[in-house]
Order: C-alpha cells, then structure tokens, then sequence
C-alpha cells in the first residue's frame, strides 16, 4: 500500500497496513461508541486533607469495549484524537457527567463541585465560542449553577497553537464556571500564564505526590506557597498512603484525590462512597 505523508510517498508494510485498519475499526466503534452512549461516567470523590470532607467529584470517562472489556481513556482518547472526534467526545462528557450528577441529587446525593477535563484539542478542535456555548446549554439544561462546575485543563490548552486559549479561558469565566490547571508541573508552566489567567485551582500531578525525596517536598511546599500567593487552591492526586496525606497537610495542601480516598465508581455508588469516613 502507497500512501502520501506530507511531501513523502510511504509505503506501508503488510503490518502497517494492518495495525492501520485495526486503529480505524477501533476508530469506528469509538463514533458509535459516542452515538450509542456506550460510554460511561465514573466519579472519583475529591476530599478535604483537613477533615476528610468530600467536597467535588471528578468525572472520568470509561468505554466499555465489547472484546476488550472496560477500556481507561489513556487507551482511546490518542485515537479520538486521531480520529478528529475529540469534539464530540468532550461534548458528550461535559453533558453526561453534568446530567448523571444531578440526576443523582435527584436521588439525595448531596451538591458536590464537579470537576470535568477538557482536552487541549477541545480549546482548538471545537471554536471556543461553541466549547462556551455548548457548557452553558449542558447547565441550563440540567439546572446546574455555573459556579458549582470545574473545567480542567491542561497547560497544553493555554499555550495551543492557535493562541486563543486565553479567550476561551476569559468566556468561560464570565459564564462563571472554575477552572483548574490539571497535571501542574508535568507541562510547560509559565509563572507569567500562571499570574495572568483567572485558575481557580491547581492540582498536583502524581508524580510529585509519589516521590519521597526531598527534591519532591521542596517541589511541593513550592508550588503550594505560590498556589497561595496567586489565590489559588491546591489539589493534589494521586494519593494513596497516610503518609502522603500526611505531608500535604503539613504542607498546608486544600484538597486531595486518590485511591486512599476513594477509586473512580459509577455515580450510582457515590452516595454510598461518601458516606464512608475519610481520611483527613
Ligand atoms: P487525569 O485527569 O490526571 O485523571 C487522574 C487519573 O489518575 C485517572 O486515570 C484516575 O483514575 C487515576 N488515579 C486516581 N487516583 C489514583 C491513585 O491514587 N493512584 C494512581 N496511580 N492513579 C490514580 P484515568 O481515569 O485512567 O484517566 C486518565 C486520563 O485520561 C485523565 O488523567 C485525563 O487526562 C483523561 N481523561 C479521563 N476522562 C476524560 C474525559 O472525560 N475527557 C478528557 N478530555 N480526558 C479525560
Ligand atoms: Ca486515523
Ligand atoms: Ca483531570
Ligand atoms: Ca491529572
């Protein structure tokens, strides 16, 4: 098989070419996947490192694969991309996860703030105005206040190439929803970004909660200090001992996710997850 890349002609290997109709028979399934509202939610509670209080919630999105089971989006989220559909992805997980979530209140779930990520090609795939548009129709539709929902983004979307991130950024705020900064020290941080952008909350990534060296403990009693200075408040994820819950109170750290708390569950088990007594 000859395929044209950019200026290049390249041939394909019989494997190549194979490899290449699996990614697009997996491509095909994740479209009606989307359509068919195969997709499924899952929450992880977000707590308070003072007092064990859940405060929010962060959707995470599963696909269940028919041949392969429940699939992570780390594994299809690299091929929406490919596949141009991270849009409607994005669509569809700011719809469901605003819907099953006061669905749920319906059912006496208590208000939680609902953090949903947002993809950089989101920022640049969809125009910002229809990324805007498309999160205020999801409130109005289910009834939800602005202020009760998170968007996380990635330092990718801040710095896309289209540069317009900042005004997409501005015409989320005035609709008053939060913004978090997720994955904070993985990407390529400005500190001018950081003070100029109106980021409610940073969230720590993991790798710096998991190291134990005391690199890692000057990193975050850094970021924590800043984080403060700014008026922001701090996440950290990806906790999973007493003794990293330990440190980021000592550290003076807001809020943290992870499996010590509580693993991503289907929002029919958030009542009851939250119910149970948390360390903080
Ligand atoms: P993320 O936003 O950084 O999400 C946190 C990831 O860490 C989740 O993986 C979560 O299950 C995992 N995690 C939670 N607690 C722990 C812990 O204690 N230890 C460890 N090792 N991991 C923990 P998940 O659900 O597989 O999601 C992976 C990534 O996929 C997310 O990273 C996010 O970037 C992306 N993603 C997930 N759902 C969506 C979505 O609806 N839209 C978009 N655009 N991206 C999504
Ligand atoms: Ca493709
Ligand atoms: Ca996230
Ligand atoms: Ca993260």
């Amino acid at each position: 098989a000859k395929r044209i890349a950019g200026n290049s002609v390249v041939f394909c290997t019989p494997q190549l070419a194979a490899n290449e109709a699996r990614t697009m028979e997996t491509e095909n399934r994740l479209r009606e996947a989307i359509a068919g509202n195969e997709l499924e939610m899952y929450f992880q509670p977000q707590a308070s490192v003072r007092t064990g209080d859940v405060v929010g919630v962060e959707a995470l999105v599963r696909w269940h694969h028919p041949d392969l089971g429940l699939m992570s989006p780390e594994s299809f989220i690299a091929i929406a991309e490919e596949a141009g559909i991270t849009a409607e992805l994005g669509c569809w997980a700011i719809q469901s996860a605003i819907a099953e979530i006061c669905r749920m209140e319906r059912h006496g779930l208590p208000p939680l703030q609902l953090s949903v990520n947002v993809s950089a090609d989101m920022f640049t795939g969809l125009s910002g105005r229809d990324l805007v548009a498309h999160v205020r129709q999801a409130l109005v539709r289910e009834g939800m206040a602005p202020q009760r929902l998170t968007l996380e983004i990635t330092e990718r979307s801040i710095i896309d190439e289209n540069g317009n991130g900042p005004q997409v950024i501005d015409a989320l705020k005035a609709l008053g929803v939060k913004l978090a900064l997720d994955d904070f020290g993985t990407g390529y941080s400005s500190l001018s970004y950081l003070k100029a952008l109106p980021i409610d909350e940073l969230k720590i990534d993991k790798t710096f909660i998991m190291g134990n060296a005391k690199e890692d403990r000057a990193f975050l009693r850094a970021i924590i200090m800043m984080a403060k200075t700014l008026n922001m408040s701090v996440l950290a994820e990806g906790v999973e001992t007493r003794d990293q819950l330990v440190r980021l109170y000592e550290e003076g750290c807001d809020l943290y996710q992870g499996y010590l708390c509580s693993p991503p569950v289907p929002a029919h088990a958030l009542a009851d997850v939250i119910k149970t007594r948390f360390p903080g």
